[in-house]
């Protein structure tokens, strides 16, 4: 059961008079499903390819499908489509409204989702239920970004794209979140994909992208994690 596969992505961009190759004819099979990591060192291109599977940016070059449809033939009203309705996102900072409520930061996904849990539903999955109106200042690192994963989560995404998701956050607290994200993956099915340094991530996934260089120079295999599905 297949989510995305990328043919030979190519990412290319010019500042000034220099070109930046950021992707240089990247192939990819992604599992509907799977735990997915991107490693690799600072500037190898993996933020660039989690832009470009999320719907943010377009690559230069090559094909893109997720599922059926030809990511790389939509134009730019159908892609937001596509991102709305498949894609949820985390990143290193929360990115929460600070004068709303957990729940009403929640809501703002679930108002305008075609088939969305209740926040109510969202923030209990994340452990978050009894804080829920608190106010973000009111809440420690973790617990926003627990509310982000709620946010991200409310509208039922095929698939989660995690920069950085535990960047900010000391390792008990990032242990906290993963769990979140873990149960998202076995209890709705959703696709996870992360770039992270955290090897306790690295750990959880079925597969792990070694990026260099605007290449996945190796795909490393994790045979024990026992797959949700
Ligand atoms: P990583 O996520 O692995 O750190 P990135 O995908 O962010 O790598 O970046 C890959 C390369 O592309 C880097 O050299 C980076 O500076 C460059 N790059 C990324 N985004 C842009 C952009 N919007 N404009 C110009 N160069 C960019
Ligand atoms: P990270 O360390 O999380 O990979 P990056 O520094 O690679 O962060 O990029 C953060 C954001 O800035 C990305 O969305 C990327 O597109 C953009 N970016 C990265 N490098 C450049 C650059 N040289 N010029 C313009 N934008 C960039």
């Amino acid at each position: 059961n297949i989510a995305f596969i990328g043919e030979a992505l190519r990412k290319t961009y010019l500042t000034g008079e220099t070109e930046v190759h950021a992707l240089r004819g990247v192939n990819l099979k992604m599992f509907s499903g799977e735990i997915l990591v991107l490693l690799g060192p600072s500037g190898s291109g993996k933020s660039t390819l989690l832009n470009i599977v999320g719907g943010l940016d377009r690559p230069t070059s090559g094909r893109l499908w997720y599922r059926d449809t030809d990511l790389t033939s939509l134009d730019d009203a159908d892609l937001t489509r596509f991102r709305r309705k498949n894609i949820g996102f985390i990143f290193q900072f929360y990115n929460l409204i600070p004068s709303l409520t957990a729940e009403e930061n929640v809501r703002l996904v679930t108002d305008i989702s075609d088939d969305p849990m209740s926040a109510a539903e969202a923030l209990d999955l994340v452990g978050l239920a009894p804080r829920r109106h608190h106010f973000p200042a009111q809440l420690s690192g973790g617990e926003q970004q627990r509310v982000a994963v709620a946010r991200a989560i409310a509208k039922r995404p095929g698939v989660l794209l995690c920069d950085e998701p535990t960047g900010a956050l000391d390792s008990a607290t990032g242990v906290r979140v993963l769990e979140t994200l873990a149960a998202a993956n076995r209890e709705l099915g959703t696709t996870l994909i992360l770039i992270t340094h955290n090897a306790g991530i690295a750990a959880m996934a079925d597969r792990v992208f070694n990026f260099l260089d605007g290449r996945i120079a190796s795909i490393q295999t994790n045979e024990t994690r026992i797959s949700a599905t």
